[in-house]
């Protein structure tokens, strides 16, 4: 298994959820054990001698790969969700979608200051959705270790709203 076998297993599905966006659905990754093992070994590894602490994952599909990144490397693993789904005192971040805005939240507990995070999606695309778990952190606190991802979709320059974060990506599209 390589990054090849990774990159080949990716669907790209035209016109879903809305017209014009290609969706890249990275569920037949999930499906075959080689292709996760692979994937997860490949996104841990730029970070196994950086100290992270914790693992922010984002809502869904960061928390496959976060949580699997944090068993890797034998540390905790936070959910950052969308507006209203966690139990607890949150904390809430506000970024902009491409109509309109909307919020993530973590709990208010969740991470304590000093502390050094590690946020993961499964893809950026704007950058919106990491740059405002970024915010979340740094308003509790944390050390942010940088960012982890499956698929960058550079065409949406996602790291001009990362700029000051160390961003990995294992597979551009550009
Ligand atoms: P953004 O905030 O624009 O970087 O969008 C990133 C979030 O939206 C991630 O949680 C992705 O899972 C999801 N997303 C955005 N665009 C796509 C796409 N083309 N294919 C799959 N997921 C996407």
């Amino acid at each position: 298994m390589s990054l090849h076998d990774i990159e080949k297993a990716i669907q790209d599905i035209p016109d879903f959820p809305k017209p014009g966006i290609i969706f890249k659905d990275i569920t037949p990754i999930l499906q075959d054990p080689r292709l996760l093992r692979e994937s997860i070994e490949l996104m841990t590894a730029p970070w196994r001698q950086e100290k992270v602490e914790l693992i922010l994952g984002i809502e869904s599909r960061g928390f496959i790969f976060g949580t699997a990144m944090a068993l890797e490397l034998g540390i905790g693993f936070i959910p950052v969700r969308k507006e209203g789904k966690l139990p607890r005192s949150c904390s809430r971040a506000d970024y902009e979608l491409e109509y309109g805005s909307a919020v993530i939240e973590m709990h208010s507990d969740a991470v304590k200051p000093g502390q050094k995070v590690l946020i993961v999606d499964d893809l950026l695309a704007t950058g919106g959705t990491a740059g405002a778990a970024v915010e979340l952190a740094s308003a509790a606190g944390a050390d942010i270790a940088g960012v982890q991802c499956l698929i960058e979709l550079a065409f949406l320059n996602p790291r001009a709203r990362l700029e000051q974060n160390k961003v990995i990506s294992l597979i551009t599209v550009e």
